[in-house]
């Protein structure tokens, strides 16, 4: 059988990073971690470290540099320590690995997501802005260097199992991706104006980091994914929905021109999509137990509710309107949500920084990496000056 994985796991300290950690020990005898990065919490990663002995450590925070290292000799550990943006971009594309799962959040997961592709490395993608901000570019380098990108995001990863039964990408009609509907759901418009960050990472069926939490809140979340959706399956913005399905056990659904329409389902537990990414084609142990439909009962489906939640528009217009639109999209709402996450601005502010942003700064043609990241940077800096705008009062 195949040789060992060596994985570079991006992202160490989070959620989807702790997830990868588990299936990939639970398979000492395949999958073998080498490269374990984070941002900034220091002390997470060397727990992390000794207890799944890599040969090298990022911490992308440089002051941190001193007590990676201190960290690592002092546990006898000799695990190599690195600091910094560019050793974890050197450290994604070098032979240390060759299965790299980005699993950073946010713009600062692309510039690694994007070596690991140029590299060649089967790439476990699970940091969906990257995919927003950048898609076109990420996915031709994927194609140039036959980098394997296998979705992790948990809908994405359900349409690319659904899609091994299709010859051609006509065989597609649609694809519908499904969404929890958040915390938030069946809620109007108005009665979300006093939610605080508490309540808005609260959700009710999967347990995440509270970016992408506040995203699952706002419905953003499911407009990043249909952008990631068109970029990883090459699909157009009218061949995608969004259903709302409560209890979160069919993670998406493929609908083929003959009429059949195949979905997956499984608990809400992202180790399964990481066993898919870490073991395919094989199917690997992943510690999550199967769907047991009679204990569930039911099913539910309903339309997304636009008014309530008018991120998910915007991030179709942004679809549509594609250049730096996405991009715009993503950077206003990072800025956006960080600010309601430290309770400076209210929910409702979130839409409307992201909305002012895209009107402020029209979609224009992007094919280079410099204009996006251009169009990225100008987005935050208008967004982060329009949140004293919406402050709240102390
Ligand atoms: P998280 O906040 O729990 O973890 C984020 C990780 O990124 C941490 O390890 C952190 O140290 C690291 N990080 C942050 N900034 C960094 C930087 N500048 N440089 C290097 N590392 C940095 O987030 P998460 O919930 O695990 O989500 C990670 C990604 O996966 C996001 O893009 C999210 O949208 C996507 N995703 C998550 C889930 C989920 O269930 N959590 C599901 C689908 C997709
Ligand atoms: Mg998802």
């Amino acid at each position: 059988m195949a040789s060992v994985r060596n994985i570079a796991v991006l992202g160490a300290t989070g959620s989807i990073g702790g997830s990868a950690l588990d299936v990939i020990a639970r398979h000492p005898e395949r999958l073998r971690v080498s490269v374990l990065a984070a941002g900034s919490q220091v002390d997470a990663l060397v727990a992390l470290c000794v207890v799944h002995r890599p040969e090298h450590a990022v911490i992308a925070e440089q002051r941190y540099y001193g007590t990676l290292r201190d960290g690592l000799k002092m546990a006898g550990l000799a695990t190599k320590p690195h600091a910094g943006a560019e050793a974890l971009d050197e450290l994604a594309a070098s032979d240390a690995c060759d299965t790299v799962v980005a699993a950073i959040v946010g713009a600062a997961g692309l510039s690694s997501t994007l070596a690991a592709a140029r590299a060649g490395k089967r790439l476990l993608l699970a940091n969906k802005e990257a995919l927003v901000l950048a898609g076109e570019l990420l996915m031709s380098a994927a194609r140039g260097a036959d980098a394997e990108i296998i979705p992790i995001d948990s809908e994405h990863n359900a349409i690319f199992q659904c899609l091994r039964s299709r010859q051609t990408q006509g065989d597609v009609r649609r694809i519908l991706l499904t969404a929890s509907g958040g915390p938030f759901r069946g809620r109007s418009r108005d009665s979300l104006a006093a939610v605080t960050p508490a309540q808005a990472v609260a959700h009710p069926k999967w347990s995440m980091g509270p970016k992408i939490s506040v995203d699952s809140a706002t419905l953003m979340n499911k407009g990043l994914e249909l952008i990631e959706a068109h970029h990883l399956f090459a699909v157009p913005g009218e061949k995608l929905g969004v259903l709302v399905h409560p209890q979160s056990l069919v993670h998406s659904l493929v609908e083929f021109v003959d009429g059949s329409t195949l979905a997956q389902l499984g608990l809400p537990d992202m180790r399964t999509s990481l066993a898919v990414g870490l073991g395919w084609p094989q199917r690997i142990e992943s510690g999550v137990a199967g769907l047991d439909l009679l204990a569930h009962g039911r099913l539910d489906f309903e339309a997304p509710d636009l008014q309530a939640f008018p991120c998910l528009r915007l991030a179709w217009q942004a679809l549509e309107a594609g250049g730096t639109a996405p991009a715009v999209l993503n950077a206003a709402n990072e800025i956006a949500v960080s600010a309601f996450l430290q309770g400076r601005i209210g929910f409702l502010a979130i839409p409307a920084l992201v909305e002012d942003a895209l009107a402020a700064l029209p979609a224009a043609p992007a094919d280079t990496l410099d204009a996006l990241l251009a169009a990225d940077a100008q987005a935050r800096s208008i967004t982060e000056h329009a949140v004293t705008g919406h402050a709240l009062s102390a």
